[in-house]
This record gives C-alpha cells, sequence and structure tokens, in this order.
C-alpha cells in the first residue's frame, strides 16, 4: 500500500513524522532510504549518505567484512534523492497546515482551545521524562519544582513552564504526546509556540550537538537566582 493510503486512513507515522520537514536525517552517521534508488531496483538496494568518519568506517567495515557491496550513486540517483526530498517536505508542509486546527482560529478559541486541553494533564511527569531536549533530573527541574497542586488554577505551571522553557528547543518528535496518557496533543501545542520562537532566533534545534540553544544562558541565570 502506499503510504499516503494508509495515512489517509489514520494510521502510519506520528503525526509528528508527518509534519517534519527534515525527510532525508542529517545528525546521523549514516542515512539509509530508498530515494534516489529506481524502483525496478529497491529491492536490492539501499540509497546510503555517509554523514561521519564513523558512519564510514561502519561502511568501509561492512564492505570488508562481506556483508554489503558500495557503488557510488550515479547523477541520475542525486537528482531523484533531491527529487523524493523535496516532495516529501511538500507533503509535510501540507500535514502541518491539515494537523493544526488552530491555524484559522481567533484567539479567544485558541485561548479556549489551549486551556480545554490542558486541564486534562494529571501530572504524571511522562512527557518530561521522555523529552530528548529536557536534561534535568527532578530536584533541578525548575517545571516540576515550581509545580503546587495546591496552586493550580485550571492549568498548572509545570505545563506553563515545560512550553515556554522548550521554545528554542523543542525539536517536535511528538514523543511527549505518544506517552501522555489523556491523549493531549502536546506535539502541535509545542510547535506552536517553538516554530516561532526559533524562526525569530534563526535557530534550528538538533542540527548541531555542539550548538546550546540560545536561551540555554537565560535559563541558566534564571536557575542560579530561583
Ligand atoms: S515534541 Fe518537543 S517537548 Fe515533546 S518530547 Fe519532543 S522535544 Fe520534547
Ligand atoms: S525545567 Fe525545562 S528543561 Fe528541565 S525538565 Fe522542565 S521543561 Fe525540561
Ligand atoms: S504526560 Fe500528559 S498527563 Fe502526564 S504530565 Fe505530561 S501533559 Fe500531563
Amino acid at each position: 500500500m502506499k503510504i499516503d493510503d494508509v495515512e489517509e486512513r489514520g494510521f502510519g507515522r506520528r503525526d509528528a513524522c508527518k509534519a517534519c520537514t527534515t525527510k532525508i536525517p542529517v545528525m546521523a552517521d549514516l542515512a539509509c532510504g530508498n530515494w534516489g534508488v529506481p524502483p525496478e531496483e529497491s529491492h536490492r538496494k539501499t540509497f546510503v549518505e555517509v554523514l561521519t568518519e564513523k558512519g564510514e568506517q561502519l561502511l568501509r567495515n561492512a564492505v570488508e567484512g562481506g556483508f554489503v557491496e558500495v557503488e557510488p550513486a550515479p547523477e541520475e540517483a542525486l537528482k531523484a534523492r533531491d527529487r523524493t526530498a523535496a516532495f516529501m517536505q511538500r507533503l509535510a508542509s501540507r500535514w502541518k497546515e491539515r494537523l493544526d486546527p488552530l491555524r484559522n482560529a481567533t484567539r479567544k478559541e485558541r485561548f479556549d482551545f489551549y486551556i480545554g486541553v490542558l486541564r486534562r494533564c494529571i501530572h504524571c511527569g511522562a512527557c518530561k521524562e521522555v523529552c530528548p531536549v529536557c536534561a534535568c533530573v527532578d530536584e533541578d527541574a525548575k517545571c516540576m519544582a515550581l509545580y503546587d497542586e495546591t496552586d493550580d488554577h485550571i492549568i498548572s505551571l509545570f505545563n506553563c513552564i515545560r512550553i515556554l522553557h522548550l521554545m528554542d528547543s523543542c525539536i517536535q518528535c511528538g514523543q511527549c504526546e505518544d506517552v501522555c496518557p489523556v491523549d493531549i496533543p502536546l506535539t502541535l501545542i509545542h510547535r506552536r509556540f517553538s516554530e516561532r520562537m526559533q524562526r525569530k532566533l534563526g535557530y534550528t534545534p538538533g542540527m548541531n550537538v555542539s550548538e546550546k540553544p540560545p536561551l540555554h544562558e537565560t535559563a541558566l541565570i534564571w536557575g542560579e537566582e530561583a
């Protein structure tokens, strides 16, 4: 079946993956896929992009061990790879619009939506545990430290802090939403806040491990004062 047909029926990839515009990995040692491989050869060939020395060594070892054979990608395959990536990016942009029920909403409607879904939170902490950009242990986590259920008014500081704190660094992976036991659309919420902030900061998280998120220093100063 074509993935489009599967996803039209509500199956397939998680929503975060559908809307992700980084279709060919750039932060990997090797990126492997069928982009650039003619359909008649896809049962025996994989398009492999070598992105690091470690990836190169891995591939070299596999060749020397007799596990794979390699050949340089012909010019036509490189063009097909770019066409496929561009097509998948357009598809992702369309998904992003389709998956956003708030794109034409008024301020009041947006506010009501956020309150309506976030008030379901039972503060299990699962979203924080799985988030790949949350590095705090519990005693250091401001979202945990400032949360007090006796002070809650409809939605908690836990959620407010998480939304604000992850605006520069959320990679929109969707793992928080996967584990949320009360089905809060966390990817959508984080995306709506973080996309605009990251555009303003000119920063795309997850693309360079040696580059810290721009608000990192602010978080440190704030943390020391708190
Ligand atoms: S979508 Fe953002 S907030 Fe949720 S787990 Fe991924 S990085 Fe963390
Ligand atoms: S304080 Fe910020 S970075 Fe730390 S766990 Fe909470 S949301 Fe994540
Ligand atoms: S996983 Fe869902 S219910 Fe649990 S703390 Fe996060 S938002 Fe709340």
